[in-house]
């Protein structure tokens, strides 16, 4: 973690590209955030998650344009390079198991596994997406190796990274993935906004979607 300072009279914690934050902390960010008086890399920080859940929010888009779940994801380097996006393919390619994590894990193997020497790569990658990972992303998501979790909308049913991390199976494998859970209002009600609308497109009338 970074170090806590006051600017402003406000407590500002100075992050560090590997510095990973826990959603617990959500509520100091956005606080800080939305006071927005000062330039504290806290701010610097939040903002580039919200950056990479938007690019996350094209690939949704796309995914929706094509006629499947508008889901949409994005994997980033610790110095802020995208190295691989994926979207949902469930229906536009028959298949059960084409989540969007899991898309943009399957295109990320180059950075993720050396193949000269058998062995997974040391990564330090995070994984934006729109919607909270399910059980298979989730375990997915920890066979890759990848530390830290980013999501836009919280998914009570399918979500399964916060109940996986509480245990009692498999914890000491959970605890080494962090995540921030849906750290900007506006963008959970977006996804959740999309996730209602193609529900209905397709005869589903439900509540589970409805903004927050
Ligand atoms: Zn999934």
């Amino acid at each position: 973690m970074g170090l806590f300072s006051k600017v402003d009279g406000l407590n500002v914690l100075h992050l560090f590209p590997q510095d990973r934050i826990v959603s617990q902390m959500r509520e100091r960010y956005l606080r800080v955030l939305q006071c927005n008086k000062n330039k504290g890399r806290i701010i610097v920080m939040i903002k580039d998650h919200l950056k990479f859940l938007e690019l996350a929010f094209e690939e949704a888009t796309l995914a929706e344009s094509e006629g499947t779940y508008p889901i949409g994801a994005v994997i980033v380097d610790n110095e802020g390079k995208v190295v691989s996006r994926g979207r949902n393919r469930v229906f536009t390619q028959e298949d059960c198991t084409a989540h969007a994590e899991v898309d943009a894990i399957r295109k990320a193997g180059h950075i993720l596994l050396d193949t000269t020497n058998k062995r997974f790569k040391k990564n330090d990658l995070t994984l934006y997406t729109t919607c909270e990972p399910c059980p298979m992303c989730t375990c997915t998501i920890l066979l890759s190796g990848i530390k830290q979790v980013v999501w836009a909308a919280d998914d009570d049913e399918y979500g399964a990274i916060r109940r996986m991390k509480e245990g009692p199976h498999f914890i000491n494998q959970f605890n080494t993935i962090n995540y921030i859970a849906s750290p900007s209002l506006d963008l959970e009600n977006k996804q959740r906004k999309m996730l209602k609308e193609w529900n209905i497109r397709r005869g589903i009338v439900n509540t589970e979607w409805e903004a927050k």
